[in-house]
């Protein structure tokens, strides 16, 4: 993306470079008309190029060109039983940092008002025309702000239903190890007593996969820590996968603690409105944020061109926001409760409904049928037990 060195006066100011600050640029570029010029501030804080999601879809997308992988199929390991499941019109897609940030800079480079500007946001003032500071002690005066800068819930009043507290080793083996056809996204061979848990496995090849251990964590309980999410990654890749610590090599890591709130945050406030992470994109029930981005994105883009205002964006039905909430509340309050609910749920030949209903486009009918693979009484006790 080119850099912008100018005034902002006018125009759109979006605030943060990562998964929804890029998105967001390269959908207003992709839309015939916005309302002046784009300028993308980020403080260089996170490097993009480290970062990489995962995501279902089954429609094609603006940045499908940054997909570096494509599944048809995934495994789930619950209640003691593997199965493998297709994923019927759906792929699951791989984009690594770099890959995105490319493709979006050929898609913002075909316009000429889009760019990148480095700095760190110390203030953002709501009024007629909102106000940025920068710790450079410049200001900027867009007309419109988009916030999207991380998943961070302290700072911003969020108050979160549960924590996805992960950590992911980046291994190579020696020998082959992977099924580079199919990644594992729910494994519950990890202790369940202390959290709900389960690992994830994301091949790139026989022979490197991430290995992640992802615990769904009590909203007032601390973090798992660095040492725990360890012992279990080894202990699975001991117990489970057969490979001693001197057969694999962790060539990176990563790690993260996101909130999970069922409810929406508020977004707008003036012509301030929070995108990404901070924007509420992140799925309460599974912290994926992907896609939910790159449909926000294009909403929020279509609604600019259309009306000139961005708020043409149709929020899900409500009751998505309360399954949501029963599963975490069930989830932290009872552990045991989460491995039960997805052996019942991916008791089936293809994940599509369980999809579509994490995609909040299920129908009541689709729902009902998938309600009735859940343990009724466990999740209900659960539930009440708060
Ligand atoms: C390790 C990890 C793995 C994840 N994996 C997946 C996945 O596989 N699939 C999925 O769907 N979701 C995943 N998520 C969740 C979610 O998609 C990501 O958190 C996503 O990056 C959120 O996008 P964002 O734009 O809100 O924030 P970010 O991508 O974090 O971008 C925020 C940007 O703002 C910048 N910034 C912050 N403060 C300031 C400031 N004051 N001034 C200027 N710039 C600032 C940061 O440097 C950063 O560049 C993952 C999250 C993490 C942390």
């Amino acid at each position: 993306m080119r850099a912008w060195s100018g005034p902002v006066d006018g125009g759109i100011a979006v605030l943060g470079a990562g998964l929804s600050g890029l998105s967001l640029a390269a959908h207003l570029a992709a839309v015939p008309a916005r309302p002046g010029p784009v300028v993308l501030v980020d403080d260089g804080a996170r490097d993009i190029r480290d970062a990489g999601w995962a995501f279902w879809s089954r429609r094609s997308g603006l940045l499908d060109a940054a997909v570096s992988a494509r599944f048809a199929r995934i495994r789930v390991h619950a209640g003691g039983r593997a199965r493998t499941l297709g994923l019927g019109r759906y792929r699951y897609g791989v984009v690594r940092g770099a890959d995105l940030a490319s493709v979006v800079g050929e898609v913002t480079d075909r316009v000429d008002d889009i760019g990148l500007r480095t700095g760190r946001v110390t203030q953002v003032h709501d009024g007629a025309r909102p106000r940025v500071a920068l710790s450079d002690g410049t200001e900027l005066h867009p007309e419109w702000v988009f916030d999207g800068r991380g998943p961070d819930a302290d700072d911003r009043g969020t108050s979160p239903d549960a924590w996805l507290d992960f950590r992911g080793w980046r291994i190579r083996t020696e020998a082959p190890l992977f099924d580079p056809d199919v990644p594992t996204l729910f494994d519950f061979r990890t202790d369940q007593r202390r959290a709900a848990s389960f690992v994830y496995v994301l091949p790139t090849d026989t022979r490197h996969a991430l290995v992640e251990h992802t615990s769904f964590a009590h909203p007032d309980g601390g973090p798992v820590g660095t040492a725990a999410h360890d012992e279990a990654l080894r202990e699975y890749l001991a117990a489970v996968l057969g490979a001693d610590e001197d057969t694999y090599v962790v060539e990176a890591d990563e790690s993260a603690r996101l909130p999970l709130a069922s409810r929406p945050p508020a977004r707008r406030s003036g012509n301030i409105v929070r995108i990404g992470a901070a924007g509420g994109m992140l799925k309460g029930s599974s912290g994926y944020a992907y896609q939910r981005i790159q449909c926000d994105s294009a909403a929020i883009a279509q609604s600019l061109a259309r009306h000139g205002h961005p708020f043409d964006v149709r929020p899900a039905p409500s009751r998505f926001a309360r399954y949501d909430q029963g599963l975490l509340r069930a989830v932290v309050e009872r552990p045991a409760v989460l491995e039960r609910a997805f052996a019942g749920l991916f008791d089936r030949s293809s994940a599509e409904p369980i999809l579509r209903f994490l995609d909040e486009e299920s129908t009541w009918r689709d729902e009902a049928a998938l309600f009735a693979s859940l343990p009724a009484a466990p999740l209900l006790r659960a539930m009440a037990g708060r």
